[in-house]
């Protein structure tokens, strides 16, 4: 096949050649371990505080504040789970929404299973939790409100600022999975009332393995890896420095367009659910224009199977998923999608389409001649077994 054409940003992305140029010399000349004496550790140690000071950047914080961490499920665990532990003398009861990711719902259900109490939020039909059922879930015992910026199925953005001062005048911590909205739009953790947040370099253009918990100064979290004395001694593990490098390289270069890279994304995301509402009996899954992530489109085409739509369309050498990566295999429906409200056959017809810093007008006009003709292909042999 000669032609790939990726629509799975969500998923993960590519490295770009900048990032992979900047990692380069700490895989084989900077080799030292950033803990050590002599003067290649040195370039180690100043490489890591250089990249850590690229990531504080794109949320508005201290380079202090930012915990490098192997990506943004060690993130979500680390901050759910550490905050809990660390604060249970306080209360036992954390909300969080029924949208999120595994990471941040599984460390949730971890810590039901010891004695924790979590509110799960519904959401409403295109994916947004409503002020009101926040404030109202609000208790005496509450120690977390931990929400998603930007499902990453969906790619609704959720009201953070609102959230956040919910939780100030309420006195809670905050935690997001900022993973899908990072270098896509803007974050600030000041304005936004944010004390934790969750980041991924591979959703970016950055290396695998590699992510950031931000956590604000003075905020109290127990370690989840304990060993030396690496991230001020509340993540222990040689530092990786070539992915930390790669990660700060891909946060600066993300920042630097993110402006006009949002407004182009979001012109062709448009112009991508324009030609796809054109197919007949198509459903558009999520809100859409600005609270909507500017790369994301979420679609069903009722009586198909979501993951036959992802096999027939990789023939066509073109790459997107039904549901997230980590639930793709899974042959459940999403439960991002079944919480809007879908039926389990119509969230079973699904598919995500992501688009990215490669994505052209060429390509979404190509894919969505391919899916029409895949669409009524299989629509027409349904039709024929049935009769
Ligand atoms: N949170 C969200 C919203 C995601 O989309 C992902 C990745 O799919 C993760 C967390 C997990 O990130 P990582 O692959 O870095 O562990």
């Amino acid at each position: 096949m000669d032609k790939i054409i990726y629509m799975d940003h969500a998923a993960t992305t590519y490295i770009k050649e900048e990032v992979l140029n900047e990692m380069y010399p700490y895989f084989k000349k900077y080799y030292g371990n950033p803990s050590s004496q002599y003067s290649i550790s040195m370039n180690s140690r100043m490489a890591i505080e250089l990249a850590k000071e690229k990531i504080s950047k794109g949320l508005n914080c201290t380079p202090e504040e930012i915990y490098i961490v192997s990506g943004a499920s060690e993130a979500d665990n680390w901050a759910i789970k550490g905050f809990a532990l660390a604060n249970r003398c306080k209360g036992n009861h954390i909300i969080t929404t029924k949208i999120e990711h595994e990471a941040v719902l599984n460390s949730c259900r971890y810590l039901e299973d010891i004695g924790f109490d979590i509110t799960y939020l519904p959401v409403d039909n295109k994916g947004f939790i409503k002020l009101e059922d926040l404030k109202k879930s609000i208790r005496n015992d509450t120690i977390l409100v931990s929400i998603m910026f930007a499902n990453n199925e969906i790619g609704t953005i959720e009201p953070v600022g609102e959230i956040g001062r919910i939780c100030r005048e309420n006195n809670i911590v905050f935690h997001t999975d900022a993973v899908q909205a990072f270098c896509k739009i803007p974050i600030d953790v000041k304005k936004m009332n944010i004390q934790m947040a969750s980041l991924s370099a591979h959703k970016i253009y950055g290396p695998k393995g590699i992510g950031a918990l931000y956590i604000k100064k003075g905020i109290k979290i127990h370690s989840l890896i304990h060993g030396g004395a690496q991230e001020r001694g509340k993540r222990a593990g040689t530092e990786n420095v070539p992915l930390v490098v790669g990660f700060g390289k891909a946060v600066e270069l993300g920042l630097d367009c993110m402006e006009e890279e949002s407004i182009r994304l979001s012109r062709l995301r448009d112009e991508l659910i324009d030609k796809l509402s054109e197919i007949e009996k198509v459903e558009i899954n999520g809100p859409l224009g600005e609270n909507r992530l500017p790369n994301n489109v979420n679609v069903s085409f009722p009586g198909i199977h979501g993951e036959d739509l992802v096999f027939l369309l990789d023939r066509e050498g073109i790459c997107v998923s039904s549901g997230s990566a980590c639930q793709a295999s899974a042959m459940e429906p999403s439960h991002v999608l079944l919480a809007l409200g879908l039926d389990k056959k119509i969230a079973k017809s699904s598919i995500r389409l992501t688009l990215g810093y490669t994505t052209t007008k060429e390509d979404i006009y190509y894919v969505v001649d391919k899916l029409k003709e895949i669409v009524q292909k299989v629509r027409k042999s349904n039709k024929e077994m049935q009769n």
